[in-house]
């Protein structure tokens, strides 16, 4: 058995075989009761105290040479102090230690009991009172230990507070609104539709908190907070939710009516500006709103709806609000069962990556290829990325599966490099120009918006680019001019990280992103490739040729080299040799193919 060592050891918290221990009157056992912070005393079967520490002593106000050998009732109320039990009805000194001692081993091991000791000044201790008995020849003894356990109350009390209100605006907590919002659809339990839930979310809230500073953003929240009390009847709850979300409950026979005509309101009174640190701001929400239905009947799942129609409202522009519906509710269910395959996905193998060639305009000669992932799915066979890669983005699955391309393509690429070649030569598609590059070629791989905002991209780079001990400059991350612009700094900083690896890099669907001029000149790119709507359209509308020759020239000032995407016809490609694009991909010369389906020809 382990004795506690030194300090102020609670025998409240020990386990009872080492209470037991304890009460053997070693040295060690004087000590403890000597340091610790928890009074000790002890009574023998007769009702006499036996022990009275020096704690005891502070804490009741009573002197150990007073009570030592004196009945237990000697320790009733007096003038000074007195020790109730926390519902006021028990004295401490009326405590039924002989029933402990009575029942003996078959009785409770140990009682525990909150009183409340009140000293002469009305000042008020909240003490934890545990007894326990201990057995002993030629007759057993009760031990009791008294802790104050006030300020761990307090702090108990404020910690719930502070998880029931939100401490910046003052308005409930997301925990109490689930807590009234559950109360709520209980209330109404037999009837749908009489419980409404709005979740409002403050669009570009971060181009808000980044511009004018978090402390403009909070005060531009505490605003936001007062505007929505404002207008909701006073029976309605608004909480904060988390971050720059709101929520509110509307109740009653007409709740879906209400929380439409709120959302109105919402965005009639935020088309006032708000004065946040002596600057008009203007807000804007989106707004879901979802009724409590036979489909949502608890707390989370009207939440997580209303949630659902909040994104809509936000796919939509932003400044608006979405109804949760039906089609809603098959399009959450349909991603639901997409995100739960696509985490199977990577576990099972079902990711492969496709190869699509890029060629020199010049001398037409592949010069590179394109990794884009597929997955094979079980049920519904190869699909494309546009179907599930925006799902992996929203949940951060892109992460791991967009490691994993990469990986894969850096061990392509090095197996390339190593002279080895694609196997399955008799079944390659009929398309001219189906070819790896050969040794030295460049393997390009897409990186989306979440991998370039994850702490661990330039590791997770460096690492697949050792693991196949090919040349980085093999490897040219893509990454999308939409992407770049959406937090061009924080890009601008990954990407400077990135180039230290001597990696290139490529903006990709140039044309599509509304890039600042400024910008492109700072980032650290090295290619751009012309999106392929451009390009699809050249030679049919003039003003797509205008387009791509600026996007060329204008590459080319800045040092850039150019990959035009999409080229299917032998016309787009003359017009883009003739406006001295670089390198070219798209159907004319080859589809995405596996691998093992492309040609090693030597790039004599
Ligand atoms: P992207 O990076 O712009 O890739 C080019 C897309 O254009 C590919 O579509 C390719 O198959 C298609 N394409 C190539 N040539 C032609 C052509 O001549 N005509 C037409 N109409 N299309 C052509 P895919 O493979 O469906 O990929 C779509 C997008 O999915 C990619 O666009 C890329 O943004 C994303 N993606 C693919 N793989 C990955 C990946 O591993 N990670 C990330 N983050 N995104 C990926
Ligand atoms: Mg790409
Ligand atoms: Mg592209």
């Amino acid at each position: 058995m382990t004795k506690p060592k030194g300090g102020t050891p609670s025998i409240i918290s020990t386990s009872q075989g080492e209470q037991m221990a304890f009460l053997e009157r070693s040295d060690e056992f004087i000590r403890a009761v000597a340091a610790s912070f928890d009074a000790y005393l002890e009574i023998d079967r007769n009702g006499k105290i036996c022990e009275f520490s020096r704690r005891a002593e502070q804490l009741l106000l009573r002197d150990r040479s007073e009570v030592v050998g004196r009945e237990f009732s000697v320790l009733a109320p007096n003038e000074d102090l007195d020790l109730i039990s926390n519902n006021g009805s028990e004295s401490f000194a009326n405590f039924e230690w002989q029933h402990l001692i009575e029942m003996g081993p078959r009785g409770p091991i140990s009682l525990t009991k909150e009183y409340v000791l009140v000293d002469s000044q009305n000042k008020e201790l909240l003490c934890e009172v545990v007894s326990f008995v201990v057995p002993g020849e030629p007759s057993s003894r009760v031990a009791i230990w008294i802790r104050d356990i006030s300020d761990i109350r307090r702090n108990e009390e404020a910690l719930a507070a502070s998880f029931l209100h939100d401490p910046l605006t003052n308005l409930p907590s997301r925990t109490m609104f689930t807590y009234q919002l559950s109360y709520a659809l209980v209330r109404h339990q037999d009837i749908p539709g009489r419980v409404a839930v709005l979740l409002c979310d403050v669009d570009r809230f971060k181009g808000l908190n980044d511009s004018l500073g978090h402390d403009a953003g909070d005060e531009a929240l505490v605003a936001l907070a007062q505007r929505l009390k404002s207008i909701v009847r006073p029976k309605d709850v608004v909480a904060r939710f988390g971050g720059d979300e709101f929520l509110i409950l509307c109740e009653g026979p007409l709740a879906g009516a209400t929380a439409t005509h709120l959302a109105k309101r919402i965005s009639e009174i935020l088309s006032q500006p708000m004065a946040v640190k002596g600057q008009d701001v203007y807000a804007s929400v989106s707004i879901g709103i979802a009724t409590s239905s036979t489909n949502a009947s608890d707390a989370a799942a009207l939440i997580s709806n209303a949630d659902s129609a909040m994104y809509l409202a936000k796919r939509r522009g932003g400044n608006r609000y979405a109804m949760f519906n039906d089609s809603l509710r098959t399009e959450v269910v349909t991603r639901t069962s997409l995100e739960n395959s696509l985490h199977r996905a990577l576990e099972r193998d079902e990711l492969v990556v496709y190869f699509q060639p890029v060629v020199n305009l010049n001398s037409l000669k592949v010069v590179g290829v394109e990794a884009l992932v597929r997955w094979n799915h079980p049920d519904q066979g190869l699909m494309a990325p546009d179907s599930f890669i925006p799902t992996a983005e929203e949940t951060g699955l892109i992460v791991p599966i967009g490691a994993w391309v990469l990986n894969c393509a850096c061990q392509t690429m090095e197996s390339w490099n190593q002279g080895s070649q694609g196997s399955n030569h008799d079944e390659i598609p009929c398309e001219p120009f189906a070819y790896t590059p050969g040794s030295g070629g460049l393997v390009e791989v897409n990186l989306s918006g979440r991998q370039i905002g994850d702490p661990d991209i330039v590791a997770t780079v460096a690492e697949a680019i050792n693991k196949s001990s090919m040349r980085p400059d093999q490897l040219v991350l893509e990454i999308t001019e939409s992407t770049l612009m959406d937090d061009p700094e924080a890009a601008l900083s990954v990407l400077e990280d990135l180039k230290t690896l001597g990696v290139k890099l490529a903006v990709d669907d140039f044309g599509t992103g509304f890039s600042s001029l400024a910008y492109l000149h700072k980032f650290p790119i090295d290619v751009l490739k012309v999106d392929k709507s451009f390009v699809m359209e050249m030679g049919n509308r003039d003003e797509d040729t205008a387009i791509v020759r600026a996007v060329i020239d204008l590459g080319h000032t800045l040092g850039l080299e150019i990959v035009a995407e999409g080229v299917e016809t032998s016309n787009q490609m003359e017009i883009l040799q003739s406006l001295g694009c670089d390198m070219a991909q798209g159907y004319l010369f080859s589809h995405p193919l596996p691998a093992s389906s492309l040609l090693v020809l030597e790039n004599s």
